[in-house]
């Protein structure tokens, strides 16, 4: 396809790309993992910046809700009911024609990760849980696949460039994720439109330094930032992994292999699907319930924890399944999991 050159004038002209390095971001193939905030504006940024070929992968239907943050979607996309990665491809391809664009509508897991991985040359974080960061990591790290790992909530961000072999990966850093119920997730602390998109803007500057040959440049350590407290910080990292770290070093790739997945049942005849969690543990339920809106709570006691969100009446345990009523669909269930548990 024929170029305009007018198009990349002003990135060709800044002096850390040039034409060269503009050149090298055309070639270059992308997967963006996750659609929403995070995503969605890391994929504008690349396809904007002409990339070569992109990849975004989503699981989810885009929400009223998505509209305060989700700068690549419109009220007109909520009417269409379709999902966050085809209404992504369309828009996406409106951008940049030039930009080989495929938006993939799939829940990534250990058996479609590394075919989604293949022909590209980054893989950048626009996910909403941790339980697929780890998955990527192991394929990222068992493919010698760089990826840049982006977690978002509030008004804070952490971004970490990870080279496989040659910095830390994730695990190298947080050996293992949290287990449900812990963490705080955006649709129970909540995050302001800002967050996702400083974060996302940091990580594709991050992205553009790998693709055009410029590594030295990228920031050795994680970034972190608050964007209510007004801190931003470069923390340094131990140069090179970690020595017994399970994955990039003991090469044991457990999240790829499914040993450590959540799995689901759908619940015959009641339009429920259990989720179940990935390893036994106890789930704190109290914590839960601190951080859950408190009008949504119907019931609690030491065994069960009941709550409504959206269309949905949640059941959960203290060994971690979650019954989720209103929902024949373990994608969707799975989703609401993360959204609401979190993992
Ligand atoms: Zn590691």
């Amino acid at each position: 396809m024929n170029q305009d050159n007018r198009r990349y004038r002003k990135q060709e002209l800044f002096n850390g790309l040039g034409q060269a390095g503009q050149a090298r971001l055309r070639q270059a193939g992308v997967l963006v993992a996750g659609c929403g905030a995070l995503g969605g504006t890391i994929a504008s940024l690349l396809v904007r910046a002409g990339i070569g070929r992109l990849r975004v992968v989503d699981r989810d239907f885009l929400e009223l809700s998505n509209l305060g943050r989700q700068l690549l979607y419109t009220e007109a996309d909520l009417k269409t009911g379709l999902p966050k990665a085809v209404l992504a491809e369309r828009r996406l391809r409106e951008m940049n024609s030039e930009v080989e664009v495929e938006g993939v509508v799939a829940d990534l897991n250990p058996d479609n990760v590394i075919e989604l991985m293949s022909g590209v040359d980054l893989v950048l974080d626009g996910l909403d849980n941790q339980e697929t960061r780890y998955l990527i990591n192991d394929a990222a790290v068992s493919l010698g696949l760089p990826w840049i790992y982006i977690g978002v909530i509030g008004s804070s961000g952490n971004v970490m460039t990870i080279i496989p072999g040659e910095t830390n990966c994730l695990r190298c850093l947080f050996p293992e994720p949290a287990p449900p119920g812990v963490l705080p997730t955006c649709d129970t602390t909540g995050i302001i439109g800002p967050t996702p998109n400083v974060a996302a803007s940091i990580g594709v500057s991050e992205a553009m330094k790998i693709l055009s040959g410029a590594q030295e440049r990228l920031n050795p350590g994680l970034f972190t930032f608050e964007l209510w407290d007004n801190s931003y910080q470069a923390i340094p990292l131990e140069s090179g992994p970690r020595e017994d770290c399970p994955c990039c070093q003991e090469k044991r790739f457990e999240f790829l292999e499914g040993r450590d997945r959540s799995t689901t049942e759908i619940m015959c005849g009641i339009d429920a699907v259990q989720v179940n969690p990935p390893k036994e543990f106890r789930l704190d339920l109290n914590q839960l319930i601190q951080r859950l809106d408190q009008d949504s709570i119907m019931s609690s006691n030491d065994y069960l924890v009941r709550f409504e969100a959206e269309d949905f009446q949640f059941s959960v345990f203290p060994d971690g399944r979650v019954i989720i009523h209103g929902t024949a669909d373990p994608g969707q269930a799975r989703a609401l999991y993360d959204r609401y548990v979190g993992f």
